[in-house]
């Protein structure tokens, strides 16, 4: 189920036939531009479900605009974006055809988990409320039932001892599984992580890895930003090497890491590796 580089090129003219190829996440024609710099330049991209998808490339290269695109974080200059068939962005400069609501974006968002560099854990709530808040706010769960999840997920990162903690009791590793269970409180169809070890002392790496091997074992769709070669490695279906906003080269991690096509590609690895 690994996208070929067929599929990754195939031309979609219309919304309606794009719409039709479903996918977990379908990316095509997007651009980006700030001001003069375009920081994404016609990116196209199909994650199937449950696929795992590792983004590497240097500073700059458009990876975090890319994730934002995604999350309709980033309003894009052009292209399409669905999520599980819905789709939730379009837009072609000088000819609309279809403008998002606030509503709407709200909604699609929802289906969608994104775990930061910075854990972004609200330091005045407990462990447990930062996980009951947004099922209860967003998916209209009762207290209860949000709780007994928050439980539940808790256990799954292995943290069920720190419910009542506070996140500035918490080591960075642990507040990053916190930061990934409460993503998966909205039961996302996508999760998205943005450098989820950038930010950790390289001891606690390891124990943030595993949560998110775990996920991927699981089924989960996950896309992750990273610069940990070994990982994308092991657990990753396709690796995605961007830079100046362009895809170089995506495809499985062992024709990726050992028969790059493009010299930049090879550069790159060679200095991480
Ligand atoms: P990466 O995550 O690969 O390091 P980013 O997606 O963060 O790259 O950034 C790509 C480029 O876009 C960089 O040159 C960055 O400075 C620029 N950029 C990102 N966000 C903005 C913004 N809000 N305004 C202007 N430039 C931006
Ligand atoms: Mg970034």
């Amino acid at each position: 189920d690994v996208p070929t580089d067929a599929a990754l090129k195939s031309g979609f003219t219309d919304v309606a036939s794009f719409r039709a190829a479903g996918g977990a996440v379908r990316i095509h024609g997007i651009s980006k531009s700030f001001g003069a710099l375009k920081v994404l330049d016609n990116i196209e991209l199909n994650l199937p479900p449950g696929s795992v998808t590792a983004i590497l490339g240097p500073s700059g290269s458009g990876k975090s605009t890319l994730l934002r695109a995604i999350n309709h974080l980033e309003r894009v200059d052009s292209g399409f974006i669905s999520i599980d068939g819905n789709l939730i962005g379009y837009s072609q400069k000088g000819d609309t055809l279809y403008e998002l609501k606030e509503k709407d974006i709200l909604k699609s968002r929802a289906d969608i988990g994104m775990v930061f560099q910075s854990f972004n854990l609200f330091p005045h709530l407990t462990v447990l409320e930062n996980l009951v808040e947004a099922p209860i706010q967003v998916r209209g769960i009762g207290r209860e039932g949000a709780a007994q999840l928050a439980q539940e997920l808790l256990a799954r990162v292995g943290l069920s001892d720190k419910i009542n903690a506070y996140p500035r009791q918490l080591s960075g590793g642990q507040q990053q599984r916190v930061a990934i269970a409460r993503a998966l409180a909205l039961r996302p169809k996508v999760l998205l992580f943005d450098e989820p070890t950038s930010a950790l002392d390289p001891e606690l790496v390891g124990e943030v890895l595993d949560v998110i091997k775990e996920l991927a074992r699981t089924g989960t769709t996950l896309v992750i930003v990273t610069h940990e070669i070994g990982f994308a490695r092991e657990v990753a279906d396709t690796v995605v090497f961007m830079e100046g906003g362009h895809i170089l080269e995506a495809g499985p991690p062992a024709r990726v890491f050992n028969e790059a096509e493009h010299p930049r590609t090879r550069e790159f690895l060679a200095k991480v590796l």
